[in-house]
């Protein structure tokens, strides 16, 4: 009975972990963001893996206590019992594209990991057949009813991923203007060739680059922060150069077709008005998506109760410090420090309460290097700052 049951959550949470993979915007929102989605789903992964590795063992176990013979038959039956063997062809598939996302392997190569990754799909249909080759637990047909819809659900999200999404999903663009904003960073400017796409500041899309002549990355979506204001005609987006598709995107020319997909992302609760006051921490590229929100706030004429501290290697390297310094002089209530890391260090906790001494009622929102986010955590929660009323938005999915 046990290993039955491993059986069937283990299989329920695997298409609970397909349904999830849709990546329908809106959808992110209820889970805190596509970021915290792909969490939830990595560990509907983890426990579906783990319940159907404990599947066959316990049944198995089960059949010993008719002898080890039994046992034996019940793991590898004659090849003519399709069920089971569907079932291990499943379990083997299920083993080889989840292991490139355990840690224990290493830093993945994100384009491989993916590739890996779309074994999942026949991995789902040969565990379907398996379980309804075998269903017999419920009377009458519920169990092909209760399978059936399980399966629509994860079936059709990587329908809609693979098939409807790339159709309907992607709003066409055309690049206006690059711009060289620091030293290996530019800034894209995006005309809609149909519908402007609808967003909220801090939101972030998938962008696919339409050009052969690329060095890297032609048709690859990358996520990216929106740095525009929501009422911009045009979308704007920095891009650091940190691996081979970032780095070919920097020269990449004025005209190329470009697809969106999105908005994703819930970093900033509410659309526009700052209501609570808050503290926001960036660090390098991660000023993105408190760029957007300052440049929305001023185009509205809003005011804020903001301290924005930006941490940057050196003054060198800091990316928009004309405008940031222009921004907060523009918006009532906002207040900006730099950081400076060449110079002072990493971000200490002294220097936060002097930059901002009233930290400890403010809201936090951080966006940078992980280091960075689990650095300014600590301090602010040691200031006093409670869980609940910290933000973060990280630039890495896996
Ligand atoms: C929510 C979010 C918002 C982001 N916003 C910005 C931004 O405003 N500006 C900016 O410069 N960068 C942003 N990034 C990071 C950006 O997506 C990566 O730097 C870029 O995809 C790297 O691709 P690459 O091929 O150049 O580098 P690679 O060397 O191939 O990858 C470097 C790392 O980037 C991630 N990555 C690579 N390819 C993808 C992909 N197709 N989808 C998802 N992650 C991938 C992986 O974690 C990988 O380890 C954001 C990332 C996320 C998740």
């Amino acid at each position: 009975m046990l290993g039955r049951l491993a059986g069937v959550a283990g299989l329920a949470l695997l298409l609970l972990a397909a349904a999830l993979s849709a990546r329908v915007p809106g959808v992110d929102l209820p889970f805190g963001g596509l970021t915290k989605l792909w969490r939830t789903h990595h560990l509907l992964g983890a426990g579906s893996l783990l319940l159907l590795l404990i599947h066959p063992l316990l049944l198995a176990f089960a059949a010993s206590a008719w002898g080890q013979g039994l046992a034996f038959d019940t793991l590898f039956p004659p090849l003519a019992d399709r069920a089971t063997w569907a079932g291990w062809l499943a379990l083997l598939l299920m083993m080889t594209f989840l292991a490139p996302s355990f840690a224990f392997f290493g830093a993945p190569n994100y384009e491989r990991w993916k590739r890996v990754h779309a074994l999942a799909g026949p991995a789902v249909i040969l565990a379907l057949i398996h379980t309804f080759l075998f269903s017999r637990t419920m009377p009458g047909p519920t169990d092909t009813i209760i399978w059936s819809l399980f399966a629509l659900l994860g079936v059709g999200a990587v329908g809609w991923r693979l098939v409807f999404s790339r159709r309907i999903g992607r709003l066409p663009y055309t690049i206006t203007r690059v711009d060289a904003v620091a030293d290996g960073i530019a800034e894209l400017s995006l005309r809609p060739e149909k519908t402007h796409l609808a967003y909220s500041a801090g939101n972030f899309v998938y962008l696919t680059p339409l050009d052969p002549g690329l060095a890297a990355g032609h048709r690859e979506e990358h996520p990216y922060t929106l740095s525009s204001s929501p009422l911009e005609p045009e979308l704007r987006i920095a891009i650091k150069a940190l691996g081979d598709a970032s780095r070919a995107i920097q020269t990449i020319p004025v005209g190329t077709p470009v697809t969106v997909e999105g908005p994703y992302g819930r970093f900033f609760p509410t659309d526009a008005r700052v209501t609570t006051p808050e503290l926001w921490v960036a660090g390098g590229v991660g000023i993105t998506p408190f760029l957007a929100r300052m440049r929305h706030l001023r185009a509205l004429g809003e005011r804020g109760d903001i301290h924005l501290v930006y941490g940057v290697q050196d003054e060198s390297r800091t990316v928009y410090g004309e405008e940031l310094r222009q921004l907060a002089a523009e918006i009532p209530g906002c207040a900006l420090t730099f950081h400076y890391y060449f110079q002072e260090g990493p971000v200490t906790a002294a220097f936060l309460a002097t930059a901002c001494p009233d930290l400890a009622r403010r809201d936090v929102y951080i966006c940078g290097p992980l280091a960075l986010n689990q650095l300014i955590r600590d301090h602010v929660r040691k200031a006093g700052v409670s869980a609940d009323r910290i933000h973060s938005e990280e630039f890495e999915l896996l």
